[in-house]
């Protein structure tokens, strides 16, 4: 490579036009979405970072491809199409095609969980630990601890800590059905876990005769931190490494709205026949029939088109870069983020910035309004609010209070991403200004999404 600069490896063939708001605008937005980002108007947001989950932009291939879609309601071809790009990199036998993510966490945990099992993971995903608390099973965590700490630079902070996952599996092993393992880690950072880990993970669950599932939603961003920074693995193509990751696992849950490069759609992929059976009898009760799985035939050959496209080297060299990017500007600006930046978003440090607001006073949500109205950019809360209500009803401060800055793929330029980056330096800059929120009203489950915030009082 003889230039230092990565571009975007694409050209834009279609725009879609940015609107704009002052100040006032957004204080009344904000205000009659009760204070909680998730309930703006979409036209009222003006760079949109809550999600990196269906926001990406679809190549002019893949829209060719929706003209393919065959809407036969049995036996589709393009469920075969689908069925065979799903195969070729995951190896597994059974591929069941959801609505999205969480309709295949769903399936999978409603086909085999009962009352009081465990379900270990590095970090579960909000929807995967609300999936299974539903169940009334418990979720459990078990990222090694340096995953913990946001400034604490590891190549693989999303990777499994082995000798917790043993001691859970020889101590109350009776109740574990399956050992999952999210890559990237989500709700950890975004952090990639190793091949080595995988390895790990695989042999602990086989010697107690436990099958291993991936939370696959952004396997190609892993299986490109894999290619970077392990060692021997820098000659290997991305698909060739997220090859080996499935194939160390027995099965996998995926939203195709990340790594699958779509707009919708999911999978649920497994070798095992029986819970297959199983899930498909559900998938035909709540989702559709097995070739479909609540999704039109277009869906289906957008997402196997996406799956193809998401390996390419140099759409991974310029998203992992691209992601980096704002990150270097944040820390050369002194905002605590998780480092080293995750694949798909970054994690501002809320506690760490605005230490004069209890975690009980929500400082990711103080970060996250103060982003909107200063800027018209809206990012996402992953902290006290998302997982600090227990299932007792009693609440208590989440692991870490994160603000994170998803960047949907293909979709904003560098100059977009440099005025993110002003935003938040500007809101730092007045960080003694912000104050703390409190809840007024909140569902029981996945309270993040529609709970309403006042500000406390002084
Ligand atoms: C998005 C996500 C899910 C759920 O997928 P949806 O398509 O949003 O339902 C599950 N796990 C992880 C790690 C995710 O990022």
């Amino acid at each position: 490579m003889p230039f230092r600069t990565i571009i975007e490896p694409f050209r834009i063939k279609s725009v879609e036009a940015a609107r704009f708001t002052t100040r006032e605008e957004r204080e009344a937005a904000l205000a009659a979405a009760g204070n909680n980002v998730f309930s703006l108007h979409g036209d009222d947001v003006l760079i949109d970072l809550l999600t990196d989950s269906g926001t990406g932009a679809m190549s002019s291939a893949q829209w060719g491809a929706l003209m393919q879609g065959d809407e036969t309601y049995a036996g589709s071809r393009s469920f075969y199409r689908f069925e065979k790009v799903v195969k070729d990199i995951t190896g597994y036998k059974h591929v069941i095609p959801t609505h999205q993510g969480r309709a295949a966490e769903r399936i999978l945990f409603h086909t085999i969980l009962s009352k009081g099992m465990v379900i270990p993971s590095n970090n579960h995903f909000d929807t995967t630990r609300a999936n299974i608390e539903v169940e009334g099973c418990e979720a459990r965590d078990l990222v090694i601890p340096e995953g913990r700490i946001p400034s604490l630079i590891h190549p693989f902070k999303g990777n499994v800590d082995l000798g917790a996952l043993d001691r859970l599996l020889a101590e109350e092993g009776a109740r574990v059905p399956l050992v999952m393992v999210t890559v990237t880690n989500n709700s950890g950072g975004g952090q990639p876990v190793s091949l080595e880990n995988l390895r790990g993970v695989r042999d602990l669950a086989h010697k107690y005769g436990k099958p291993f599932f991936l939370d696959a939603c952004r396997f190609a961003e892993n299986a490109y931190f894999i290619k970077t920074r392990e060692p021997g693995q820098s000659e290997r193509t991305p698909k060739e490494i997220a090859q080996e990751m499935f194939s160390l696992a027995d099965g996998c849950t995926m939203s195709a709205k990340k790594d699958g490069l779509a707009n919708i759609g999911g999978f649920l992929a497994m070798n095992d026949d029986a819970w297959t059976e199983g899930a498909r009898n559900l998938l035909i009760l709540t989702e559709g029939f097995p070739t479909y799985g609540g999704l039109a035939g277009y869906d289906l050959e957008a997402i196997a088109r996406g799956l193809e496209e998401v390996t390419e080297e140099p759409y991974l060299r310029y998203r992992i870069r691209s992601t980096a990017y704002l990150a270097d500007k944040l820390i050369e600006g002194d905002v605590p983020i998780i480092r080293p930046p995750g694949g798909h978003a970054i994690y501002i440090d809320a506690r760490a910035l605005l230490p004069h607001i209890p975690p009980l006073e929500y400082p990711g949500i103080a970060l996250a309004n103060a982003l909107y109205l200063e800027a018209g950019v809206r990012a996402c809360e992953i902290g006290t609010v998302m997982f600090g209500l227990r299932p007792d009803g009693t609440e208590a401060p989440g692991a870490m209070d994160l603000v994170r800055l998803a960047i949907p793929r293909r979709v904003y330029t560098q100059s977009h991403i440099d005025y993110v980056a002003e935003a938040v330096l500007a809101v730092a800059a007045r960080r003694a200004e912000l104050r703390g929120w409190r809840i007024t009203s909140a569902p029981k489950v996945l309270r993040h999404f529609t709970a309403q915030f006042a500000p406390v009082a002084g």
